[in-house]
Order: structure tokens, then C-alpha cells, then sequence
């Protein structure tokens, strides 16, 4: 098995185009479908999607669920994993501590990860989420984002590969940032034994 970070991909694209078992939805709390990935998801997978949503009767942040692909599955995506993040109300120049929505939005992760373990899938895609209307620092979203894969992957066979799917390579260099920083830390922790 290949080391956790060696199985981690930065990719710029349209989420929808990707073939991977399973892709990540940032939904809300309705899983009613909205804007941004969530609309472009809905779209992709077609008027299902949203009919078999209405019967799951809504998800709280911080949690996600799990549907069939529906119009995806033709180019082999089996699941749609519909997270939903929070909003961002947090200080920023509150550089110390987690805030509430930190947490909640490593949640997203940890629980979109788990889904796709227990469904067997080998490969997902997330967008980043919270970071468009829902107005989270994009940077700070990048490292819980990462982290929290990285620390997913060190501890579980599946998942074999984690796709971080930005929709503009200005958000692929921030994510790449937040790997770079870390494996500088990482780099002088060993020097400082
Ligand atoms: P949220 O409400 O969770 O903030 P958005 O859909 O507004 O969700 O944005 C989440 C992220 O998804 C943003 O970084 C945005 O640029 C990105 N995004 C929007 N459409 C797509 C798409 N089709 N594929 C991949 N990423 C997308």
C-alpha cells in the first residue's frame, strides 16, 4: 500500500467529470439541492437524485449521507456522498483554537471518509467544501481538509485514493500550500527530535 500522502491528488477540474466510486457533494442542511457543486451535482446525476433526497428528510451540518449516483453511474460513479459544512461565522484573527466550525467542517471529512469505507469504495472526490457561499477561509479549510484525509488514509486501507477536486488552479495552490507547510513542520520536527 502506498504511503497515506502518496495516495492523496490534487486535481483542478469540474467534480461532475470525474470517474471515481464516489464523489463528495458539499450539500445543506435540505439536501434539496442549491448552487454551486451541489447544483452542477444535481444536474450531472439528473431529476432522481433530488426524488430519492426528498425521502432522507434532511442531514445536520457536520454530517453526511449517502445516495446512489443515479445519471453519474454511466461514467462509473457508484455513490453520492452529500456533506453538509457549516457556514462560516468565525474570527479569522482568532489564530489560536479550533472554532465550532472547524470542527464541524473535519467532520464532514471524517464522516464522507467512513461512508466510503463501509461502501467498499476505492476511490472519492471531494470539492472543497465550505469554501464558496458558505464563506470559509479557503486556507484554513485546505488544512483541515488535508489533515484530516492524511490522517483518515494513515489508518484505513480504503479509501486507496482521495481526490481533492478544486475548480480553479488559484484553490489547487492553496491546498498544495497546506501539504508544503506541513511536511516543512514534519521535516523540522525530526531535525529537533
Ligand atoms: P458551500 O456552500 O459548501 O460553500 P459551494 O458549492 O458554494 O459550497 O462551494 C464549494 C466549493 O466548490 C468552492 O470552492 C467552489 O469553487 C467549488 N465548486 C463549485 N462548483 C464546482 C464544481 N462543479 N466542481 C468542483 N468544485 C466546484
Amino acid at each position: 500500500m502506498p504511503q497515506p500522502l502518496d495516495r492523496i491528488e490534487i486535481v483542478t477540474a469540474d467534480i461532475t467529470t470525474l470517474r471515481v466510486d464516489a464523489i463528495v457533494n458539499a450539500a445543506n442542511e435540505s439536501l434539496l439541492g442549491g448552487g454551486g457543486v451541489d447544483g452542477a451535482i444535481h444536474r450531472a446525476a439528473g431529476p432522481e437524485l433530488i426524488e430519492h433526497c426528498k425521502t432522507l428528510g434532511g442531514c445536520q451540518t457536520g454530517l453526511a449521507m449517502i445516495t446512489p449516483a443515479f445519471n453519474l453511474s454511466k461514467q462509473g460513479v457508484q455513490h453520492i456522498i452529500h456533506a453538509v459544512g457549516p457556514v462560516w461565522h468565525g474570527d479569522e484573527s482568532q489564530k489560536l483554537g479550533y472554532t465550532i466550525e472547524d470542527t464541524l467542517l473535519a467532520s464532514c471529512y471524517h464522516q464522507s471518509l467512513t461512508l466510503a469505507t463501509e461502501h467498499r469504495c476505492k476511490s472519492i472526490a471531494f470539492p472543497s467544501i465550505s469554501t464558496g457561499v458558505y464563506g470559509f477561509p479557503k486556507p484554513r479549510a485546505a488544512k483541515i481538509a488535508f489533515g484530516h484525509v492524511l490522517g483518515f488514509l494513515d489508518k484505513h486501507d480504503l479509501p486507496e485514493k482521495v481526490i481533492l477536486c478544486c475548480f480553479c488552479d488559484a484553490d489547487a495552490q492553496i491546498i498544495q500550500q497546506a501539504i508544503d507547510t506541513r511536511e516543512d513542520w514534519m521535516m523540522n520536527r525530526k531535525r529537533m527530535g
